[in-house]
């Protein structure tokens, strides 16, 4: 399922064959459409448009281009139109310096007011900026309070993607990251976490490659999704369902499912989410800031049986391997581990356990005997290069836990073939420290993204 969270199918371009164009967008898995307005014109037919189709959706607002026309009785059109059910954001509006079709000063004056009325809806806006970084981050800066939303086609760089997020607001890749010479867009690209990123078509305009050059239309989001998918080393299904949530998160559309998952796929792999509880408080954690990793709702209302677990599973075969993660310390429950584990290896399946290596600790036993033959691997967060480092990064409730979790690691090696070291890339972690103790273990270290979960 994907979401196009910007095009423009009212315009004149799809006059001829408007319908054809939205069943191509169906058979194509878009399952909703949100229609940017940006003229007088053009907010009138959205409106119409979306009136007419369920899973057409509408944005009102007059573009920077047109910011000269917003007078007082365009104004008052606009309250109307924000009030029709479907219109979910206010846009596009902003600041457009390069081809300044309307002066800056009367853009800024109606990006202001537009904001306030999105403000005043509760509504989140759909930001055009084209070489206008500092005065589009400084009206979002200044007006902006709890209606953030996307800054559409992103043709900013890192620096503005960073401060933008800050605030709040989503980034929007449309097409544009599938040129040539975007490099350093598909950079900016690679660095958004899953939950502020967004696909879009910007249809008629922008067509991805390798379409480029014809007229775009919401069919062709599919190759912006592989193009952007491919950037972060994800699947496109992956990317589907990261943007998908978003998208419904931020224009408050479609179904969220509220239940946490069992088991999740990411790319090749399947992972188990077996528990909510850790013996950390790691500062990086993202328990604290979402209940979803790569789309899926984590947040589990109980813990799942073994038996509920295998049956989530279903074909350990189907995957590269079945990995003991969620969002919280899978060895807490050993024995479910040991029970699923051993499951997965009689069905052919191979088993990996991410962990933050305090299961010794825990137990207060040697518990790695108990799962040779049924572990193929480990992969245990190191996350400090000391006890004293380990403290206070991951906050651990239990004492002496990084000398406890170097000697998990080396009784790991002696019953389970591939031991790996993690190591969250932060600025208080001395990473040349850390190498060393890999290289000690005789283990190899994965120096992880922070950020980047999943
Ligand atoms: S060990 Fe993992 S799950 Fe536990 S707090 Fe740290 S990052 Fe979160
Ligand atoms: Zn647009």
């Amino acid at each position: 399922m994907f979401i196009d969270t910007h095009c423009h199918l009212e315009m004149y371009a799809f006059d001829k064959d408007r319908d054809e164009v939205m069943k191509r967008a169906a058979d194509s898995d878009i399952t909703y459409i949100i229609n940017a307005g940006s003229d007088i014109e053009g907010n009138v037919k959205g409106l119409q448009l979306s009136g007419k189709n369920p899973n057409i959706y509408s944005a009102v607002g007059i573009h920077p281009h047109d910011a000269k026309a917003l007078d007082e009785s365009l104004y008052k059109e606009l309250k109307k139109w924000i009030k029709q059910p479907k219109v979910v954001a206010v846009g596009e509006i902003g600041l457009d310096y390069y081809y300044l079709h309307s002066p800056k000063g009367v853009q800024i004056e109606a990006f202001r007011k537009q904001i306030a009325l999105a403000k005043d809806k509760g509504l989140p806006i759909i930001v055009h900026s084209r070489e206008a970084k500092n005065d589009t981050l400084q009206v979002l800066r200044e007006e902006i309070v709890d209606t953030p939303g996307v800054l559409h086609c992103f043709s900013g760089d890192k620096e503005m993607a960073k401060k933008a997020m800050e605030l709040g607001f989503y980034i929007s890749i449309a097409g544009t990251v599938t040129f040539k010479n975007a490099g350093e867009l598909r950079e900016t690209t690679k660095y958004i976490p899953d939950e502020f990123l967004l696909i879009e078509t910007d249809a008629p305009y922008l067509s991805p490659v390798p379409v480029r050059g014809k007229r775009n239309e919401p069919a062709f989001l599919k190759h912006t999704a592989r193009a952007v998918a491919k950037i972060r080393g994800i699947r496109i299904s992956d990317l589907a369902r990261i943007t998908t949530l978003n998208a419904k998160k931020l224009f408050r559309i479609g179904e969220i499912t509220e239940k946490g998952e069992i088991a999740y796929k990411i790319r090749d792999s399947l992972y188990l989410n077996i528990t909510n509880k850790c013996t950390n408080k790691c500062g990086f954690c993202i328990r604290s800031r979402t209940n979803y990793v790569k789309g899926h709702n984590l947040r589990l209302e109980r813990e799942p049986s073994a038996l509920q677990i295998i049956k989530a599973v279903k074909n350990p075969k189907a995957y590269k391997e079945v990995v003991f993660c969620g969002i919280g310390e899978p060895m807490l429950r050993l024995d479910v581990v040991k029970k699923v584990a051993g499951w997965v290896k009689d069905h052919g399946g191979k088993v990996r356990i991410n962990t933050n290596g305090q299961g010794n600790l825990i137990h207060k036993r040697n518990i790695l005997p108990e799962l040779k033959g049924i572990v193929d691997s480990f992969s245990i967060s190191l996350d400090a290069e000391d006890e004293k480092k380990y403290e206070k990064i991951c906050k651990p409730t239990i004492k002496g836990a990084f000398n406890g979790i170097i000697s998990f690691i080396k009784e790991a090696e002696k019953v389970v073939p591939e031991v790996k070291i993690t190591v969250v890339k932060i600025p208080e972690i001395d990473m040349d420290k850390c190498k060393a103790i890999a290289k000690d273990l005789g283990v190899e270290l994965k120096v992880r993204k922070f950020n980047v979960v999943g």
